[in-house]
């Protein structure tokens, strides 16, 4: 079995940036310390905080029940009005917004300014979208996460009255996607300001599965399973790969999976720890070692 690692994968800067905040913390042995939010997607990561103190809540409310005297702001952002909530309670806040999600928070607030109608592409539902959208005042917003979301609300007039429109996307949105949703809005829309805010920690590791994927039988994409980022790597490599396999960490790998001949190719999301992908290196090993002694030969026959 030969194990393949994609050219770029895991950890981007904005998480690292974060985690590296919260393990300070731990370090220093702070106490009363919580993180707006899980800090990013990835269960072990938020379970092995919480062990250390620094567990997070949903709600601004809960801050006083858990007597937290700092709050990080998670690497997707929140609201601005979250963050001012926060202060009013006389938390400090540490603000772990990832850089390149700031900079969508100053453009859609400069599109604002600008008289700009905004649209998002993206999930509606995912925390840096509902961040995105604490920054927009006074002007109409809308939301789609692919062009036929944005042909049916054209569909319902949407956009009749819109001469002019600003877009900008989740970091960590795939570039056909966007393109497509662009070059639709300039048929009918005189105006049209696009922004490139997909984040290039989210485009290398796509182009790095892109390369990977085609060339080996089994792809195996390590994340959270609601890390958009990690989904995105997944539907890539599934495009190419059949036998792709989204999993949270070693625990997850079937033997089943494997012949003993496979290329294996690993990548992972931003937000998976360097630790679990070692880890799941480890277990295929073992597999491999498992495969070739033929010892799970009649449970396969
Ligand atoms: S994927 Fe990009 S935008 Fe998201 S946290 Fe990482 S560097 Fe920041």
């Amino acid at each position: 079995m030969e194990i393949i690692m994609a050219e770029k994968m895991g950890f981007c800067f904005g998480v690292r940036r974060t985690v590296e905040i919260a393990m300070k913390i731990i370090e220093n042995k702070e106490q009363n310390v919580i993180t707006y939010g899980p800090i990013i997607h990835n269960e072990d990561l938020t379970n092995y905080l919480k062990q250390n103190g620094i567990g997070y809540v949903l709600n601004v409310d809960d801050v006083d029940e858990r007597k937290a005297e700092k709050v990080i702001i998670r690497t997707h952002g929140a609201k601005r009005e979250v963050i001012e909530n926060l202060k009013e309670k006389g938390v400090k806040v540490i603000d772990g917004t990832c850089p390149y999600v700031m900079r969508v928070h100053r453009i859609v607030e400069k599109l604002s300014k600008d008289d700009y109608p905004i649209l998002i592409v993206g999930n509606k539902d995912h925390p840096e979208i509902i961040g995105v959208t604490g920054y927009i005042s006074n002007v109409p917003y809308f939301i789609v996460k692919d062009v036929e979301e944005l042909e049916e609300l054209r569909k319902q007039g949407k956009f009749d009255k819109i001469k002019k429109i600003g877009v900008v996307t989740q970091t960590t949105e795939k570039i056909e996607k966007v393109r497509k949703v662009v070059n639709y809005l300039m048929d009918f829309i005189p105006e049209v300001r696009y922004f490139k805010t997909i984040c290039y920690a989210t485009d290398e590791n796509q182009n790095a599965i892109h390369k990977l994927a085609p060339s080996v039988d089994v792809v195996i994409v390590i994340g959270g399973k609601h890390s958009s980022n990690t989904i995105k790597l997944y539907e890539i490599a599934k495009s190419y790969c059949p036998r792709t396999y989204h999993i949270q960490n070693e625990k997850d790998l079937k033997i089943e999976w494997f012949n003993i001949n496979d290329k294996v190719g690993i990548t992972a999301g931003a937000s998976t720890p360097d630790w679990i992908i070692q880890n799941v290196v480890n277990k295929i090993k073992e597999f491999e070692r498992i495969l070739e002694r033929g010892e799970i030969y009649e449970k396969r026959s």
